[in-house]
């Protein structure tokens, strides 16, 4: 399962939201090179790399894909965490930008939910990064910037959640995920 959406869309709430109703599903910990935030652990909201570690690893072909989000900030999936929660069979959930999802869902095809987070506005997402207080001024402007440019790719996911309420926001995605699952594998019949 996939979440794309700009910095402060709120798409981690709504996946952590999603790990606690949906058992089988375990997130996939992206690697990052950006530093660790104070309520952050290292292994389970990311795996927190020097540049040179990320860069070795990029060498090394250990990603399934990876960007630079912001100048000198690396983000990345690694194949092996996708492998293990796969192999242990459990669904994978990842929280990565829109062009790493892009690529995600290319190797993955139908098999994968894809779902953007849109904020109801950039103003909306200004006030909400502020409130959050996680970002200097030059980073929150990076953000936003990046947001309004990501906000123009939501038309190229199969199903958009607007954030405006966020409790309105869980139960979308509880549903739409609910559908998905249910497709992929079917109830049992009753009668059978
Ligand atoms: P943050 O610094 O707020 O945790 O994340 C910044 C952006 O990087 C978010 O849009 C987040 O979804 C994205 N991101 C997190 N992990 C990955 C990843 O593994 N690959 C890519 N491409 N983006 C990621």
């Amino acid at each position: 399962m996939l979440f794309c959406g700009p910095s402060g869309s709120g798409k981690t709430t709504i996946v952590h939201h999603l790990m606690q109703q949906f058992p089988m599903m375990r997130f996939s910990v992206s690697a990052t090179t950006r530093e660790k935030r104070p309520n952050e652990v290292h292994g389970k909201d990311y795996y927190f790399l020097s540049v040179d570690e990320f860069k070795e690893k990029i060498q090394n072909d250990e990603f399934l894909e990876w960007e630079e989000v912001y100048k000198d900030r690396f983000y990345g999936t690694l194949q092996k965490e996708v492998e293990r929660i796969l192999n242990d069979g459990y669904v994978a959930i990842f929280d990565v930008d829109v062009e790493g999802g892009l690529h995600i869902r290319k190797q993955f095809g139908r098999q994968l939910l894809d779902v953007f987070v849109m904020p109801p506005s950039v103003d909306d997402l200004h006030k909400r990064l502020v409130a959050r207080a996680t970002e200097s001024e030059d980073s929150l402007f990076k953000r936003l910037d990046k947001a309004e440019k990501e906000m123009n790719y939501a038309f190229r996911f199969n199903h958009v959640i607007v954030n405006a309420v966020l409790e309105d926001a869980k139960l979308d995605a509880v549903k739409i995920v609910k559908e998905f699952l249910e497709d992929v594998v079917p109830e049992p019949d009753e009668e059978s």
